[in-house]
């Protein structure tokens, strides 16, 4: 049985006050939750705040990306030690916003879930299809090289300590949602991937479904036996939108 887990990516978005009122809401409507796991994924600046304001609650700390490498002259990036230090417990990696904007590429993606595994840290890693992918046909190879990409590199064992995020690119966003029985075709299609190479591991994985993800659908596409939890994105910036989805898993 896999415990849900729900994880807010806030993106590029907030204030330090936004910022503290998100996490205090998140953190008062959490008490109820003990079925699913919560997470929010905050942008860098406010770890610090994360880490104060949710200490002795059960919602996790996480973060949207780290350094492929682990210190050092490397100007302007972080590394996964530093998350660990700041009490996170997740990092995002290989988002389809950073594949498309900052050139990240399944070299790059298994040299982040190294630093994250090597620092402590679970890796949600996002895998999915665009718009012309999947109306190409190539939905099915397109995550399939995502996948194989990052196991030949990092080995298939390494997926005992990362969650997947399925995350169609035309969903992220734009208020399209895959229905449940578009995404539950692709989380047994990824699961079954993962069973060929270790059944063990992929009975165990978590699959999370990413993607205009809200109140009024959640329910429906957490019911699904291969969809685990959701990556949240806009609907995680409020926190009754985030709180209602938790309880939906
Ligand atoms: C995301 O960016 O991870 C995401 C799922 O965004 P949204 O929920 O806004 O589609």
């Amino acid at each position: 049985m896999r415990q849900p887990l729900i994880a807010g990516n806030w993106k590029m978005n907030g204030s330090k006050s936004s910022a503290e009122a998100l996490l205090n809401g998140v953190v008062a409507g959490s008490g109820g939750l003990s079925k699913t796991e919560v997470a929010v994924c905050v942008p860098f600046p406010y770890l610090h705040l994360g880490e104060q304001l949710l200490a002795g609650s059960s919602v996790r700390l996480g973060a949207q990306n780290l350094c492929t490498e682990s210190g050092g002259a490397f100007t302007g990036e972080v590394s996964g030690s530093m998350l660990a230090d700041f009490g996170c417990r997740y990092v995002i990696c290989g988002h389809s916003e950073r594949r498309e904007y900052y050139g990240e590429n399944e070299a790059s993606i298994a040299q982040k879930l190294t630093r994250a595994t090597e620092s402590g840290l679970t890796p949600i890693l996002c895998v999915g299809e665009t718009l012309q992918q999947r109306e190409a046909g190539e939905m099915e190879p397109v995550i399939a090289a995502q996948i194989d990409g990052v196991v030949e590199r990092i080995g298939i064992e390494a997926f005992a300590g990362i969650e997947i995020a399925y995350e169609p690119v035309w969903a992220i966003g734009t208020g399209k949602t895959a229905t449940p029985e578009q995404a539950q075709a692709v989380h047994a299609y990824i699961r079954g991937r993962i069973a060929a190479l270790n059944g063990s591991i992929a009975e165990k994985l978590r699959i999370l479904y990413g993607g205009s993800m809200k109140p009024g659908n959640a329910a429906e596409l957490l019911a699904q036996p291969d969809i685990d939890g959701g990556l949240i994105g806009g609907a995680s910036l409020s926190a009754d939108d985030f709180l209602a989805i938790c309880l939906a898993g």
